[in-house]
């Protein structure tokens, strides 16, 4: 299963334009049983709220977004992902979008918020709840799930965690090592935005609510790395794809904004669709692959996009089934992601 969409639905036209994208990939993918839905998030729970400079920063279109999204469910015959912060919302959601269809996420700074999760059980949406900012406590996450009602879909969200934060703002020399090593090992990044917890999976799995007790094991790399730079982005496509392949995540959610340059929320760690026909100034990539981004620096790396990353969840169910290149449900998958093309500037 893949959750694609912008961080935040900003406009009526960035999200027609971005449901309609990810839709395609969703018909792509179709003929070998993988579920696309759509993400954008209506309300944005925001670090900061004001900017520095005295300004308010962009904390969601709120109801207006929602009835945005209901379009794009409507257009494309796609469930919708998106955030729920407080209860008293929640009677938009219910005006807005569709029980049993589209899905409430209930984010890392909300997700041991008891009021809000039994007030979400009380509807039929699905739920997708991420891990809170400390991290992984499978028996704590069980909990929040104790807390919901009949919502028919449950899914549990690794999206990384704080590292360690000393008590006087320095890293505790206790801990100096071990953050270092963790830093540069496999799956992690110098200055990404948080700790991967892409491995808490093996824990999970132990648990009686996350094996066969009907949640579902999601996967989020875009928060946990944050973009910033090409080499950053590229290690959230790969993983996205290591996460399903490698880690039996059953799935995946990852921002994607081919208009990056313009976005007003996590525009750094947003992917692209795809690199066909791409204006790379309009996107967080700059100068696009091959360009020296300095003297003596080494030339930026080809994007791994979300149809990169559809090709290889496509190659990996097919391997699953038994199902060789030339299998007609394959071979279709794989002609329509090809086929995947547009022009920037409508
Ligand atoms: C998001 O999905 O855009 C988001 C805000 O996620 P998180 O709650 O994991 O930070
Ligand atoms: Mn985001």
């Amino acid at each position: 299963m893949l959750v694609a969409g912008p961080c935040a639905v900003e406009t009526y036209g960035q999200t027609m334009e971005m449901g309609y994208k990810v839709s395609r990939v969703r018909d792509a993918v179709a003929p070998l049983g993988i579920d696309v839905m759509f993400r954008g998030g209506a309300w944005k729970p925001r670090t900061k709220c004001y900017d520095g400079y005295g300004g308010k920063v962009f904390e969601g279109r709120g109801p207006e977004g929602l009835g945005w999204l209901s379009e794009v469910a409507e257009a494309y015959g796609m469930p919708i992902v998106t955030e729920c912060m407080e209860s008293e919302d929640l009677r938009h959601f219910r005006e807005r979008l569709e029980e049993g269809r589209d899905i409430i996420q209930v984010g890392a700074r909300n997700s041991t918020n008891y009021k809000l999760l039994g007030a979400v059980g009380t509807t039929h949406f699905g739920v997708l709840l991420k891990n809170p900012q400390h991290g992984v406590d499978p028996e704590e996450a069980a909990g929040c799930f104790q807390r919901l009602g009949e919502n028919p879909l449950r899914i549990y969200c690794v999206r990384g965690q704080k590292r360690f934060i000393h008590p006087d703002g320095r890293p505790d020399a206790e801990f100096a090592d071990y953050t270092s090593g963790l830093y540069f090992a496999n799956g992690q990044h110098p200055y990404a935005r948080n700790l991967n917890n892409i491995g808490s999976i093996r824990r999970l799995r132990d648990s009686a609510c996350f094996n066969g007790g009907g949640v579902l094991i999601g996967y989020d790399p875009s928060h946990v790395f944050g973009g910033r730079d090409d080499k950053m982005r590229r290690m959230i496509g790969e993983q996205a794809v290591r996460a399903v392949v490698n880690m039996d995540y059953d799935l995946i959610e990852i921002e994607v904004n081919d208009r990056s340059a313009e976005a007003m929320c996590d525009a750094d760690q947003a992917l692209l669709t795809t690199t066909r026909d791409v204006d790379w100034s309009e996107t967080n990539a700059g100068q696009g692959p091959g360009v020296r981004p300095g003297a003596g620096r080494e030339p930026n790396p080809a994007p791994i996009t979300l149809v990169d990353i559809a090709s290889r969840l496509v190659d990996y169910r097919a391997a699953l089934m038994d199902l060789g290149p030339g299998d007609p449900a394959v071979a279709q998958a794989k002609r329509g992601l090809d086929e995947i093309s547009w022009d920037m500037k409508p």
